[in-house]
């Protein structure tokens, strides 16, 4: 008998061989290896399930390695060191190398049958059935567990139901997902209403895995979104951001954005940016657009992108809004600006959180727009000197790509940067003559009264 199918559940798969499938064990982490290796030898199975197996079988370089095992949390902490249980939801275990995190997961069950398997082998260690439905059907715990079917069954598409085994190196697919792989198809594994009802933000990794993949949403898994993107609502504004992060770090935020857009899923994670962008248009509107295409391009060449930055383009436009607001107040501009930035950003908390972190470090990406225009050598030097410069100077650059005349200002800064210590002076000098060629210029025109 082949060893695997002693698992209870796998006869229900359909077994791919070694000479089947393109996985090999060099392109799985040392790490991912390390901890199926120690969770067999100890007796129980394990397997990499998820974006790993999907993302190898594209030929795509997979973001990270998920183990799934019949061995329960406790067991699994107790064979790792360095294995920590988190989660209430989900009972997972972390098991960490260094800045690498392996995410062991036991094998759920449907909750339907957490009755009939008090018996499961996982379950031996574990108090008391834990699993808990709220009045709408979602998912409240999740720590039912199950055999290998049964937890292929509890996952979200098909092509993320793939199982591979260092036992035999073999996949297992228990519901067509290499068949949805070679159609490039996201499917929803089971009924989609009720599955989007159990966790709603199956509708946004519906749409990141298209977007990423370029992928079709199969007819039934995309009809019931727009109906039901409402049921977001009840996700905590914790988790929202962190899908959020995921929507937009993927390296396909302008595709995912505009699929948000188009499956009224936006409206729930950035409902003021679209609010303003239908409202005012123009340079703020070609700043989102452009700010998505370049945290695109800045991922492709392996830079990084920071959720401070993102914001910060993402709300301009409501910053924008704010502004013109209050200026028809009548407001100081210095106490103009601080309301703004504000309220822009508590606006934007009503929908996703934000650590404090980012939104600080949005403000001063906001608050720099203003003091990179003043040139004296002072201000030069203590802006330069800020650590959020380049962040800044970068954000100046995107305005002025979005259409804003900022007067030649990036190109100050950018030739500014390359200089030797004589040119930067001498940089200084012609912008303060410039600048006050310009004041002059504006209290002559006050002076007559224009
Ligand atoms: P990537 O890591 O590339 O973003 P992934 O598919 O690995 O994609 P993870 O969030 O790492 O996504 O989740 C790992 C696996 O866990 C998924 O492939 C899927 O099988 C399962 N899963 C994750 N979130 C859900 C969910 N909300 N509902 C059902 N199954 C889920
Ligand atoms: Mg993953």
């Amino acid at each position: 008998m082949k060893p695997e199918l002693k698992l209870a559940g796998t006869e229900k798969a359909k077994i791919i061989a070694r000479d089947g499938h393109s996985i090999s064990r060099k392109d799985i982490a040392p790490n991912a290896l390390k901890v199926l290796y120690r969770l067999t030898s100890a007796g129980y199975h394990a397997y990499i399930v998820g974006g790993g197996i999907r993302d190898l079988m594209l030929q795509k370089k997979p973001k990270d390695f998920d183990v799934a095992t019949d061995a329960a949390p406790e067991e699994v902490k107790d064979l790792f060191r360095n294995g920590r249980i988190i989660g209430r939801r989900f009972k997972i275990v972390h098991v960490r190398f260094g800045k690498e995190i392996i995410e062991v997961t036991t094998f759920r069950a449907d909750h339907a049958r957490s009755n009939e398997i008090s018996n499961h082998p996982a379950r031996r260690k574990i108090k008391g059935l834990d699993s808990a439905h709220s009045e709408s059907g979602l998912i409240l715990r999740d720590n039912v567990y199950g055999n290998i079917d049964e937890d292929a069954m509890r996952r979200d598409f098909t092509v993320n139901a793939l199982y591979y085994t260092t036992d035999g190196f073999r996949v297992l697919d228990f519901c067509s997902g290499i068949e949805d792989l070679k159609a490039k198809t996201i499917r929803i594994i089971g009924n989609p209403v009720e599955r989007y009802k159990e966790d709603p933000v199956r509708m946004l990794r519906a749409i990141r895995f298209s977007a990423k993949l370029n992928f079709t949403i199969e007819e039934n898994t995309k009809k019931p979104i727009d109906e039901l993107s409402y049921l977001l609502d009840s996700i905590s504004s914790a988790r929202l951001f962190d899908e959020t992060l995921k929507l937009m770090t993927g390296g396909y935020a302008e595709k995912t954005f505009e699929m948000l857009r188009k499956f009224q899923l936006g409206t729930y994670l950035f409902a003021p940016t679209l609010e303003a962008l239908s409202e005012s248009g123009g340079s703020p509107a070609n700043l989102v657009s452009l700010a998505l295409k370049n945290t695109d391009d800045r991922l492709a060449n392996g830079k990084s992108v920071t959720p401070a930055f993102l914001f910060a383009s993402l709300l301009w436009p409501v910053l924008k809004l704010h502004l013109a607001k209050s200026k028809n107040l009548g407001l100081p501009p210095q106490k103009a600006f601080q309301q703004a930035a504000q309220s822009a950003i508590s606006e934007q908390l009503h929908y996703t959180a934000i650590p404090k972190r980012f939104t600080l470090a949005t403000r001063e990406i906001w608050e720099l727009q203003e003091k990179l225009k003043v040139r004296t050598k002072r201000n030069v030097d203590k802006v330069f000197n800020n650590s959020r410069f380049r962040a800044a100077y970068d954000f100046l650059l995107l305005r002025e790509d979005s259409g804003e005349d900022l007067k030649g200002l990036g190109q100050w800064w950018t030739d500014f940067q390359v200089s030797d210590s004589e040119t930067k002076l001498r940089l200084i000098t012609t912008a303060n003559k410039s600048q006050n060629r310009h004041k002059g210029k504006k209290q002559l025109a006050r002076g007559r009264g224009e």
